[in-house]
């Protein structure tokens, strides 16, 4: 049966920065389609595991501060150790920071970089090495931006490390794909969340962004379940390398 193909069930997946925001929904959204899921960040866990709980799911906390990628590998080893196995990746932790190019600093560069773009290539590399072991392939999902195809204003290295995050899932879909390892990414539009708290109280700016949504409304974590489960189970299994916009139409204006 086709819906079959989009189940979860038997999988084991790592989500990053799933404490809040898109990360919790995607977390949501696979227990529900029955993976295990280990919730990774750097905050307490409580709230997503609670949620996940309400329904029966299965999740497991794993504590890792990304900003050092030395974590990468207790954290594919923690979810292997706990579930038995990794089938899933999703890179979603990201920081933003704001400031003019000509005044922007070096921490400020490095921080986001280091987070968005540096991690999330080492989580994968953890990840896919487990994969080729376990030898059933296995997904990788990367959460990309609107700033991965546009240029933005004031977050140099956000847009830096975003545009990279869209070329390098073409690359690691490149060198993966054949050992059916699925790299693929999410570009969110503009979503409800922490990231966009400034943008959102600012008045002007909000109103500007909402009028050039097609879809006529921000965007909420739930809405990138549908795609994030889609890229994760085996309904997407000769997809590599793309990345999906789910940004109610920004990108097509
Ligand atoms: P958010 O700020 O609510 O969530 C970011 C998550 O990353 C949090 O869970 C945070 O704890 C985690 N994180 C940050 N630094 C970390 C670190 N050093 N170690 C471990 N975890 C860390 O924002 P969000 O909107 O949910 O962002 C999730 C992803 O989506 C980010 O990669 C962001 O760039 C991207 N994104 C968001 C939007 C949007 O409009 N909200 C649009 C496009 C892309």
């Amino acid at each position: 049966m086709i819906l079959d193909m989009f189940s979860l069930k038997g999988k084991t997946a790592a989500v990053t920065g799933a404490n809040t925001g898109l990360g919790q929904g995607i977390a949501l959204a696979f227990a529900e389609a029955g993976a295990k899921v280990a919730v990774v960040g750097r905050s307490p866990m409580d709230e997503t595991l609670g949620k996940i709980k309400s329904f029966g799911g299965d999740a497991f906390p794993i504590k890792a501060d990304l900003a050092d990628v030395a974590v990468c590998q207790r954290i594919v080893d923690e979810t292997v150790g706990k579930f038995g196995g990794i089938d899933i990746l999703v890179n979603n932790a990201g920081i933003i920071r704001r400031g003019d190019s000509i005044d922007f600093t070096e921490k400020d560069w490095d921080d986001v970089m280091n987070v968005n773009l540096k991690s999330l290539f080492f989580l994968s590399q953890a990840a896919a090495r487990q994969f080729v072991k376990q030898g059933q392939g296995g997904k990788i999902i990367n959460i990309a931006s609107l700033l991965s195809y546009q240029g933005g204003i004031r977050i140099p290295s956000y847009t830096s490390a975003k545009s990279g995050v869209l070329g390098l899932t073409r690359l690691l879909a490149n060198e993966w794909a054949s050992k059916g390892i699925c790299v693929n990414g999410i570009a969110p539009g503009y979503m409800v969340t922490n990231n966009t708290e400034a943008l959102r109280n600012d008045p002007i700016r909000y109103k500007a962004i909402l009028e050039r949504i097609p879809a006529g409304r921000w965007g909420q974590p739930a809405d990138l379940a549908g795609a994030a489960v889609f890229l994760a189970s085996p309904a997407s299994d000769y997809l590599h390398g793309f990345t999906i916009a789910v940004d109610g139409g920004w990108l097509g204006r």
